[in-house]
């Protein structure tokens, strides 16, 4: 089986093709990026439609006109505007096509892509994107939380303190450019038993910066700081569950030293580290499209509106990640 997986959540349009060979064949994306300010949602969307077809054409080209036997798209959670403008593009492209369409539920599909691109069998998923910070495991057919954020998403609160500084979106890349020429500032560390508190860090970052402290040294304590809390938890969450293994994923997964601050920690519990690779570790379309084959052959309720405030938790885990291929 052939999917065509659409992503539309938030500020990228992705479209991937994937096999159930688990391979992907192509995977092209647009992601929309500012000078100033943040994502205004309804700028995602018109994003979204000004390059929807362009992208799909692209994905199809590259992956030299496979022949297509469904399409999945992002059906929760995101940004209403963008999710809407997704889920016409996939029915558009569905009717043309005539073929079965599937709407998958995006955090869904970025735990998953843990188990197509690495061997993780039962992990502790540390979760961090743009919109999420969670610490979850799998358990009896349901993905449960067992940490996070109470406030900001780190990603989030990455990119609010880089346009604090006059950075544009995303934030986290540069602030982890500029950290490599600083030093420690104190920053407060918030963790409230399993749960994390990232909003005042940046208000205080924020008027340290206001004090004449230098961009680098913030950004640098910036990212020991939190990152250190996201160690911290999801350590406590491997002891706490039995876990041996801990895999990353989500945007924020891309950063070095959150890698490297997760590897020495898990080497020191003789537990195993995975994450996915750099360039499928934010949103994209092979994991919806991957998520689209898990689901569609799994007997899963077919969907096809969109929910943006659903959570991954309330999704029956009809899929077995080890016995599908
Ligand atoms: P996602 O929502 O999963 O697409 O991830 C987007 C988020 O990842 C944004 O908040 C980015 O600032 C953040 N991000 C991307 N690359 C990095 C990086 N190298 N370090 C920290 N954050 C990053
Ligand atoms: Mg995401």
């Amino acid at each position: 089986m052939i999917c065509l997986g659409i992503e539309s959540t938030s500020h990228t349009f992705g479209c991937g093709i994937v096999s159930s060979k688990k391979k992907i064949l192509s995977d092209t994306r647009d992601m929309l990026k500012t000078e100033k300010g943040g994502i205004i949602p309804i700028d995602a969307a018109k994003h979204h439609r000004k390059v929807g077809k362009r992208i799909i054409e692209e994905a199809i080209l590259k992956a030299k006109y496979p022949k297509i036997d469904l399409i999945s798209f992002s059906r929760s959670p995101g940004l209403p505007p963008s999710l809407h403008e997704g889920r016409k593009i996939a029915l558009e492209f569905g009717k043309e096509m005539n073929l079965p369409i599937i709407g998958v539920n995006h955090v869904a599909s970025h735990l998953s892509s843990a188990h197509f691109h690495t061997k993780v069998k039962d992990p502790i998923y540390l979760f961090v994107s743009g919109a999420n910070t969670q610490i979850l495991i799998l358990e009896n057919k349901r993905f449960h939380q067992v940490g996070e954020s109470l406030d900001l998403a780190i990603g989030n609160a990455l990119d609010k303190f880089a346009r604090e500084i006059g950075l544009g979106f995303p934030g986290g890349p540069k602030i982890e450019e500029l950290a490599k020429k600083g030093s420690y500032s104190e920053l407060p560390y918030i963790v409230k038993g399993m749960d994390l508190s990232f909003s005042g860090i940046i208000t205080k970052a924020a008027d340290l910066l206001m004090k004449g402290n230098k961009k680098e040294d913030l950004c640098f304590s910036l990212q020991e700081t939190c990152f250190s809390m996201l160690t911290e938890v999801s350590e406590r969450a491997m002891a706490n569950c039995g876990k041996k293994e801990l895999v990353l994923i989500g945007g924020v997964a891309a950063n070095r030293r959150l890698r490297e601050m997760l590897t020495i920690m898990c080497n020191e519990r003789k537990a195993k580290f995975y994450s996915v690779p750099l360039e499928y570790s934010g949103d994209h379309g092979a994991m919806i499209a991957y998520q689209g084959i898990l689901e569609y052959n799994s007997g899963s309720k077919i969907k096809t509106d969109v929910s943006p405030y659903e959570r991954v938790e309330e999704i029956e885990v009809t899929w077995k990640y080890l016995e599908h291929f």
